[in-house]
């Protein structure tokens, strides 16, 4: 039997989906709340940053996996794609995302699927970019996923991936230890109600793998030009690699 670590815990690999799963039915109806409130919006300018190297053309076929409440798809959107497929493992944060999309009449424009980035029930070839943000660390078996990324990807198709990673500045790497394991999961309960999500929350993110070793598994899985861009010192990164 398979381990996994959920956070700072080594679970059994399959219950560790279900965990996953967990974390965000708990948080979903807050979710875009608690973005905004932990990291002080920055999460916005991440995100935009990121669609800005997606280099958006209108007749890319996007898919944009653990999509949750739809940030990523939408911003994919406005910068000029016609259509995106979200996909999430999760219904309760798709719904909340299909809520948000009818609010802002583009219901049309974005194809809702429930899936596991480790099995997509995608064709091979299918896309030309394919995004995931935030979404990664959350996953199993990320070698899985990067497969499956590989797979539905069309030739010349480009991955791109952004996650928290490591800080690479010491001072700024203790202020942000301190401020996420003392003052995140209190937010979490004064905002959403429950402060364990967002223990979990911090907790995955020290347990992911620094931008080097995660561009090795990128590249292991078949990519080419594998690059990182670190922003905010390094709490978050851009990873980027193509199928040739
Ligand atoms: N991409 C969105 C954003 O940037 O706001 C949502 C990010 S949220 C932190 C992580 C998302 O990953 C959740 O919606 C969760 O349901 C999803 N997720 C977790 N494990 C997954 C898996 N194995 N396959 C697909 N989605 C997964």
């Amino acid at each position: 039997m398979s381990s996994a670590q959920f956070g700072f815990r080594t679970v059994e690999a399959e219950e560790k989906t279900s965990l996953v799963k967990g974390v965000f039915d708990a948080v979903a109806s807050r979710y875009d709340l608690m973005n905004d409130a932990m990291s002080f919006g920055l999460h916005r300018l991440w995100k935009r940053a990121f669609i800005s190297e997606a280099a958006v053309r209108n007749s890319m076929r996007c898919l944009d996996v653990a999509g949750g409440t739809g940030d990523i798809a939408f911003a994919l959107l406005k910068a000029g794609a016609a259509h995106v497929t979200i996909s999430d493992i999760n219904n309760a944060m798709l719904n909340e995302g299909r809520k948000r999309a009818d609010d802002r009449g583009i219901l049309q424009k974005v194809e809702w699927l429930c899936a596991n980035a480790e099995s997509l029930p995608l064709p091979d070839n299918g896309y030309h970019l394919y995004t995931i943000a935030f979404g990664i660390r959350n996953v199993t078996h990320i070698d899985k996923a990067l497969a499956e990324a590989h797979r539905v990807l069309a030739p010349g198709g480009r991955f791109l991936c952004l996650e928290f990673s490591k800080v690479n500045m010491e001072l700024l790497a203790r202020a942000y230890d301190s401020y996420s394991f003392n003052v995140i999961p209190k937010l979490g309960k004064w905002i959403a109600g429950d402060g364990a999500p967002y223990q979990y929350l911090v907790e995955s993110i020290r347990t992911f793998p620094a931008q080097e070793k995660f561009s090795a598994m990128i590249e292991k899985a078949g990519f080419k030009q594998v690059r990182h861009i670190n922003m905010s010192g390094g709490v978050v990164a851009i990873h980027s690699g193509y199928k040739i």
